[in-house]
C-alpha cells in the first residue's frame, strides 16, 4: 500500500499538493462526554463539505468516480470484485482510500464487500456514508478507508466493548456518555459470528439502510476480530449548515461521525465552541 501511495504521489501533482497541505492542517480537541472530538481546519475539504447533491446537479456533470472521467494519474487497483482502491485526492489523513465501484450504480445498501475489503486491508476501517449522511458522490456506490488508529470512535469501541458484553451492544448497553447513539456488533469467526453477519442489516436498522441514514464502519481489530459499527443519523446537515455570518461549514459524514469534525473554514474552527459541536452531533445522529 505504501508504495501505491508513493506512486500516486510522485504521478500525480493534485495529490501531491493536498498531501503535503495536510501535514500543515492545525487540530485541537475538545471532550464530549466519552467520546475525544478532534476538530480539523482542513480547506481543502471544501469540495466535499459543500459539495451540491441534488439530481439536478447530478444529472449535469460528469460522475468524477466513473473509471473514464477520473484524472488520467489516479491508478485504480482491484481489492474486491467489482471493486477499486483509489487515492483519495482530498485527504483528512496521511492514508486515505476511496474504494468504487466498477459500475455506475446508486449509492445505496449495506455493502457486505466490506468485510472483504477491511480483510484485504489489515489496521484499517472501511466505512460507508449512506446517500444521505454524508455521502459527496451519491450516485455512485463507493466506500472509503483511512487508518483505524486515527479514528477516535473506533478507538473508544475497542477499549469498551469487549466480547464478554455481547456481540451486539450499543452506547448505552455499554454504558457511555455520547452526543449521538450508535451500534457496534463482533463477528466472531465461527457459526454465531457467521448467523449475525447474516442478518446485519437487521441488526444495524433495515430503515437507515434503505433510506440512506447511516455511516457504516468495518475493520479486524488487534486482536482479529471482525467489527461493525453502525451511527444511524436523522439527516445529513446541521440546522446551523452555511457560509454565512452566523451559520458554520460542517457537513458531517462518516470520519466526523467517529470524532474527528471537518472544518473547511478557519472561522468555524476558530470559534467552534462545544456546546455548538455537541448540538451539531445531537442533531445529526439519533
Ligand atoms: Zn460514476
Amino acid at each position: 500500500m505504501i508504495e501505491f501511495i508513493d506512486g500516486q504521489l510522485a504521478e500525480w501533482p493534485l495529490a501531491r499538493e493536498n498531501y503535503q497541505a495536510l501535514g500543515r492542517t492545525e487540530r485541537r480537541s475538545l471532550q464530549l462526554g466519552d467520546l475525544t472530538v478532534g476538530i480539523q481546519h482542513n480547506p481543502a475539504r471544501i469540495v466535499s463539505t459543500a459539495a451540491k447533491t441534488d439530481a439536478k446537479t447530478l444529472a449535469e456533470r460528469p460522475c468524477f468516480l466513473c473509471g473514464k472521467n477520473r484524472p488520467p494519474q489516479q491508478i485504480g487497483v482491484e481489492i474486491a470484485e467489482g471493486w477499486e482502491l483509489l487515492l483519495n485526492p482530498y485527504p483528512i489523513f496521511p492514508t486515505h482510500f476511496t474504494i468504487v465501484s466498477k459500475e455506475h450504480q446508486p449509492q445505496e445498501g449495506f455493502p457486505l464487500d466490506m468485510v472483504k475489503m477491511a480483510e484485504k486491508l489489515p489496521g484499517h476501517t472501511v466505512f460507508f456514508n449512506g446517500k444521505r449522511a454524508g455521502a459527496s458522490c451519491p450516485d455512485h456506490l463507493h466506500c472509503q478507508a483511512v487508518k483505524t488508529h486515527e479514528l477516535p470512535l473506533m478507538k473508544l469501541i475497542e477499549k469498551i466493548h469487549k466480547l464478554e458484553a455481547g456481540r451486539v451492544a450499543t452506547d448505552k448497553s455499554l454504558g457511555l456518555d455520547m452526543p449521538f447513539g450508535f451500534k457496534s456488533i463482533i463477528i466472531t469467526p465461527n457459526l454465531d459470528g457467521m448467523s449475525e453477519l447474516a442478518k446485519i442489516e437487521e441488526t444495524i436498522g433495515a430503515e437507515f439502510i434503505s433510506e440512506g441514514l447511516l455511516n457504516a464502519f468495518v475493520w479486524i481489530d488487534d486482536d482479529g476480530l471482525l467489527r461493525i459499527c453502525a451511527v444511524p443519523r436523522s439527516k445529513h446537515r446541521p440546522s446551523c449548515y452555511g457560509s454565512e455570518e452566523g451559520q458554520r461549514l460542517i457537513s458531517p459524514g462518516c470520519i466526523d461521525m467517529t470524532g474527528v469534525l471537518i472544518a473547511p473554514l478557519k472561522k468555524d474552527y476558530d470559534t467552534l465552541t462545544d456546546e455548538e459541536v455537541r448540538k451539531i452531533y445531537k442533531e445529526c445522529g439519533i
